[in-house]
């Protein structure tokens, strides 16, 4: 496999692609909650949050969410002025919480120092929370027309396969990336990111790329290789290593459960959670690790079946032990009922609890 960088292509073929793919987007655009129609200004507003959004999770999935937050907080200044926990709430489901907790930050950031409007440059756009190099670029692209093309997972694909770039990930990304750039120059440089993203999601997919529906064919060096689906190269797959805690499911004589909160930074920041032993890699939490983490010290039931919940770097496995206690004094955390869990911020791995909880007190007839 060749180690050397990508040829550069020649400038009439750049302008023929970017032509190419443009007209092809005239036509083919995807209809989607968060873009403009053609020839309208796109909302940085709107912009924004698909983006942050779209990091980790398909539009499939982010279509629902990104018109209810819309919905409810129309304008950056409604969102900077909603609690976290609301946020968070409604955030429930899509995971990697930190977005949420950025999301929010940001919008309070731009309502303070930028009068609630997102700023027109890259190097200003980078500077606000939860915007990385991918995000500001995107922003800058398609809410400004600014002469820069955000590089997606759909974008790489395609570019890789275009320039037969065939070096394994990550070690790729600086030649796709470089690549990629020759393209920033010219018109309508939202629209040319935004046609690139489309071309990648449903003309040059992973597996079977429709080269022959493909507007840009002919200069694919990746076809004419004739392996464009091989493309890009991942690096092997490490095997996603297993932690494992136990969960302590305590009720008071209310039938109120007990809650606590995650720190504010770190995995899951801010979450509610019931209280557990560490979530770490090896045997099963002995007796003692669980005393010293329990909230209270009473008789605790295991749950014959256990909670798992797989998060991308690893696989968490938990242990279930219910526990009733007549003395709340002194319990740190905050005391909520089951009927009231829908307004926590629960993450998903917390709501598999609730229904194994929930599976065990009424087991299917
Ligand atoms: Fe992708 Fe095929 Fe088009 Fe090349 S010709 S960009 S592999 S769809």
């Amino acid at each position: 496999m060749s180690m050397a960088l990508s040829a550069p292509k020649k400038s009439k073929d750049i302008a023929k692609i970017r032509a190419g793919v443009l007209a092809w987007y005239d036509v083919e655009r995807r209809d989607l909650p968060w873009r403009a129609a053609p020839g309208k200004t796109a909302d940085p507003y709107a912009v924004w949050m698909s983006e942050i959004m779209l990091q980790q999770t398909t539009v499939a999935t982010v279509k629902g969410y990104f018109s209810r937050f819309i919905g409810r907080w129309p304008r950056v200044n409604d969102l900077a002025d909603a609690d976290l926990d609301e946020v968070l709430v409604e955030w429930q489901g899509l995971g990697y919480y930190a977005r949420a907790r950025n999301l929010h930050k940001c919008a309070r950031v731009l309502t303070e120092h930028h009068e609630g409007r997102f700023p027109a440059s890259l190097d200003d756009l980078l500077k606000l929370p939860g915007v990385g190099p991918y995000t500001a670029s995107a922003i800058a692209a398609i809410a400004f027309d600014l002469p820069t093309v955000p590089v997606d997972g759909n974008i790489e694909r395609v570019v890789a396969r275009l320039f037969n770039i065939d070096q394994p990930l990550p070690g790729a990304k600086a030649d796709i990336h470089t690549n990629a750039a020759s393209f920033a120059g010219g018109e309508r440089p939202g629209d040319f990111a935004q046609a690139m993203m489309d071309l990648g999601a449903t003309v040059c997919t992973p597996k079977s790329p429709k080269c022959l529906l493909c507007p840009v064919c002919e200069f694919c060096e990746g076809r004419r290789a004739g392996a464009p689906e091989s493309l890009p190269v991942k690096a092997p797959k490490k095997k996603r290593p297993e932690r494992r805690a136990a969960v302590f499911w305590l009720e008071n004589n209310a039938g109120e459960v007990l809650l606590r909160r995650r720190a504010e930074s770190g995995l899951l920041g801010g979450m509610m959670e019931f209280p557990s032993t560490e979530w770490r890699e090896g045997e099963w939490p002995e007796v003692a690790e669980r005393e010293t983490a329990e909230p209270v010290s009473v008789d605790w039931l295991l749950l014959p079946d256990e909670a798992v919940h797989v998060f991308t770097h690893f696989k968490l496995r938990l242990q279930v032990f219910i526990g009733h206690t007549d003395r709340i004094e002194n319990v740190a955390g905050k005391w909520v009922s089951r009927d009231n869990f829908a307004g926590q911020a629960l993450p998903t791995a917390m709501k598999k609890v609730v229904r194994l909880v929930d599976a065990h007190r009424n087991p299917a007839d």
